[in-house]
């Protein structure tokens, strides 16, 4: 098992177990950083990653190569760090590292307003439906009737959809992918970074310790198990809700990019305009506004 640190560092020395799909993540994310930098000449240091508490987060500690600035914040609030990180450095580059534990259990309640705000920034979400960090216990994305070491007798919540929740809540771009295909998965990323608001790029990313879903996405002929992931088709139109929304009805698992809406300012846009209109005093201005 892995609990995420080893006995040398406890602190600081983090590690995931052999196989995990973080480490895919991981790999797709220094790919889309590094074209990133090639492609606009902006030094690595304009991009900051936010990382939620759980392996997941742990990512931010373990990236390989040029290292950007990274902020491991508190359980669930990878979202207002983020805002407020884009609030003072609004031409930074905020991309958010989080899990299905940390972003849609306590994090949660924080998708809504800034899908509302349109915050710009691209939150990358590995999903393996499982705690790992503490050793197993279910989470929002475990199946319904699963047996976990904090369900012996089954989970009585059901399953949560977040490519559903992401929809709904009004998150401007979303796409889905797996850990398992980097290449595709830094693409997905760059597409989330450039996009101009709130990106989600929700990643299966497996618990080979604690939910192993590696046969469940990429399916095993011998077995007779069919894949569930499925790509979505060139075809389907992004822009369109009620055709992502009709796509999600076909259970499984896609992979690309389920919705983009490229209309909607996003809220560092919005709130350079606002700054226009509200001509704000320098602070020099406002001290020399009082008589002394
Ligand atoms: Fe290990 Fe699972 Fe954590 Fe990956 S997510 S490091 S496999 S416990």
């Amino acid at each position: 098992d892995c609990s995420g640190m080893s006995k040398k560092n406890p602190e600081y020395d983090f590690k995931w177990c052999p196989g995990c799909g973080d480490f895919g993540v991981r790999r797709a994310l220094e790919m889309a950083m590094i074209d990133r930098l090639e492609e606009t000449g902006l030094p690595i240091e304009n991009n900051v990653v936010v990382a939620g508490i759980g392996c997941s987060g742990n990512l931010v500690h373990l990236l390989e190569g040029r290292q950007p600035y990274g902020f491991h914040g508190i359980h669930g609030r990878s979202l207002p760090i983020s805002l407020g990180v884009k609030m003072a450095r609004p031409e930074l580059n905020v991309v958010v590292v989080a899990g299905d534990g940390d972003f849609l259990s306590i994090g949660a309640e924080h998708i809504g307003p800034q899908a509302a705000r349109n915050l710009n920034i691209c939150a990358v979400i590995m999903d393996n439906g499982v705690y790992g960090l503490t050793k197993g216990q279910s989470s929002p994305t475990t199946k319904l009737g699963e047996i976990t070491s904090s369900t012996p007798f089954g989970k009585i919540e059901s399953q949560l959809n977040p490519l559903e929740l992401y929809l709904t809540l009004g998150v401007s771009f979303i796409a889905s992918g797996f850990s398992g295909q980097v290449r595709p998965l830094a693409k997905l990323i760059t597409q989330g970074m450039e996009h101009k608001g709130f990106s989600i790029i929700h990643v299966q990313s497996p618990c080979t310790t604690y939910n192993d879903t590696f046969e469940m996405l990429k399916g095993n002929v011998q077995k007779g198990i069919e894949p569930g992931l499925w790509e979505i088709p060139e075809d389907h139109d992004t822009s369109d809700k009620g055709a992502a929304q009709q796509l999600l009805q076909q259970g499984g698992v896609p992979v690309g990019v389920l919705y983009n809406d490229t209309f909607r300012p996003s809220m560092d846009q919005q709130v350079e305009q606002m700054w226009t209109r509200a001509n704000p005093k320098t602070v020099q201005e406002l001290v020399d506004a009082f008589e002394f």
